[in-house]
């Protein structure tokens, strides 16, 4: 049961959180309601407390519905003065015989097996240059990160950091991961991928095992680093650690390549040091997929589908179509395309316009109707008939304030869903029947006065864009 419940954690988290923060989680006890679990440090405990322990509840209760409740402790060989981040006190445990001249020799000749997390994060072997398509959003950012995987070692390094932010799903993970793949064939350089929660995991483990000092070291010998979603770096001293490497990188001519989800300033819980830092390289923005972009990207990854299934096509209109309807990430295209793939292979059917429409339905966004607010109807009238919003409200009832009310109010009762006493008090405290009056004149008037109906139709496409 144990390790289905392992299974589901690593299936919902990934494989990448999983070996960072529960391969090293056992289970004690399981006793009727309430499960036990233990982690080697306290770091972890804590860390999965905050991070992860609706996730851990859940996955358990899909394996036993009646456990409500999860123990997690510090397993006992530990040291209890191991405080979160704190870095370890200099005593020798006894299942780590590894002196510290030891582990500096590590850092001499980094040997991977030796650090998890200078073993990388791993690499998606899709996720190279190849794959990417280039459009309008994403055209600076291909070319810096193409730049970046192109240069040599002792190469004058153009734009440190480069840093690529933009919302989920737009090709961060996608272009670090090329320049990793394509850094680490060909030069003599060494490239390494690492996601921040990596870099946490790694920096804190060793600071456990008293290795940091072949941790900083090795991590200074790469020649390209590349960290990934670095929003997600926490704690103190992992920042003041990422700190120094960025700069001791930099000082030293090497690379350094940085994707987020935001701008560095808005790193919030980052040190303000950092965050300077980062800003002085290059900061690109990747813009959300523009629809030419999404049909390049669909085509692609039919390319790549027909390398094992040579039959499989997915007709230009069926494209177009997914181009346009799906609004979403890369992730919602690569998705659609599976899709399509799956249920013709399945059913041995050619892909067609209906069968697209239904398979992808979930994935495309309906086109939510605007919701007008009365005072944009106010601002927008006021402004068509140069009076002032003031003015639409008040008691006024010169003819070149009455008709630019009654039109507003008009609009008010067929634009938002609002009644018409509502609609009375927000313009200045009036009866529903003078809101009534005011719909019934304008209706009327539209039918007839050309000029009006053009009006009234100019203002209502202004309040829908
Ligand atoms: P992010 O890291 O920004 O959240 P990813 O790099 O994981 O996004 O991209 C999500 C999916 O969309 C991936 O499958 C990726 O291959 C695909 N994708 C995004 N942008 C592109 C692009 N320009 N060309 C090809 N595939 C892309
Ligand atoms: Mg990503």
């Amino acid at each position: 049961r144990w390790s289905r419940v392992k299974g589901r954690l690593r299936s919902s988290v990934g494989e990448d959180v999983y070996s960072s923060w529960f391969a090293r989680m056992d289970l004690e006890a399981v006793q009727q309601e309430s499960v036990h679990l233990s982690v080697p440090t306290r770091f972890l405990k804590s860390w999965i407390q905050t991070h992860y322990s609706e996730k851990v509840l859940t996955c358990w209760q899909a394996e036993m519905p009646e456990v409500c409740r999860i123990d997690l402790t510090v397993r006992s060989p530990m040291r209890a003065a191991a405080t979160k981040e704190a870095p370890a006190p200099a005593e020798h445990r006894r299942d780590e015989h590894r002196p510290a001249a030891d582990a500096r020799s590590h850092a001499a000749a980094p040997a991977p097996s030796n650090h998890d997390a200078l073993g990388g994060s791993p690499l998606d072997p899709r996720l190279t240059f190849a794959s990417f398509v280039v459009g309008r959003s994403n055209t600076l950012a291909h070319a810096a990160a193409k730049q970046v995987a192109e240069g040599r070692r002792g190469d004058p390094v153009m734009f440190n950091p480069l840093y690529i932010h933009s919302g989920v799903g737009l090709g961060k993970t996608h272009l670090l991961q090329a320049v990793t793949w394509a850094g680490n064939s060909g030069t003599e350089r060494k490239v390494l991928y690492l996601t921040a929660e990596k870099f946490m995991y790694g920096f804190v483990a060793s600071l456990k095992t008293q290795t940091s000092l072949a941790f900083k070291e090795a991590l200074r010998g790469i020649d390209v680093l590349v960290i990934d979603d670095l929003q997600f770096l926490q704690g103190k001293t992992t920042q003041a650690e990422f700190c120094h490497t960025l700069n001791a990188l930099i000082d030293a001519g090497r690379q350094v390549v940085v994707a987020a989800d935001r701008p560095p300033a808005d790193l919030e819980s980052l040190d303000e040091r950092v965050r300077s830092r980062l800003a002085g390289g290059l900061v690109v923005e990747m813009a959300p997929l523009g629809e030419e972009l999404r049909l390049g990207i669909l085509k692609s990854r039919v390319v790549a589908a027909r390398t094992h299934h040579a039959s499989f096509d997915v007709p230009q209109s069926v494209l177009e179509y997914l181009a346009h309807a799906i609004t979403h990430n890369g992730r919602d295209l690569e998705g659609a395309i599976n899709r399509l793939l799956a249920h013709s292979k399945l059913n041995a059917q050619p892909v067609t316009l209906e069968m697209a429409e239904h398979e992808v339905r979930d994935l495309i966004r309906p086109q939510e109707p605007k919701r007008i607010k009365i005072e944009d109807i106010q601002r927008v009238v006021a402004r068509q008939y140069n009076v002032s919003r003031s003015d639409l409200l008040s008691s006024r009832r010169t003819a070149n304030v009455v008709r630019p009310r009654q039109v507003a109010m008009y609009l008010a009762k067929t634009l938002t869903l609002r009644s018409l006493p509502e609609i009375g008090r927000r313009f200045g405290g009036r009866d529903h029947t003078t809101v009534l009056h005011a719909v019934r004149k304008i209706e009327g008037l539209v039918s007839k006065d050309v000029t009006l109906s053009d009006e009234v139709e100019s203002l209502k496409r202004q309040l829908q864009e």
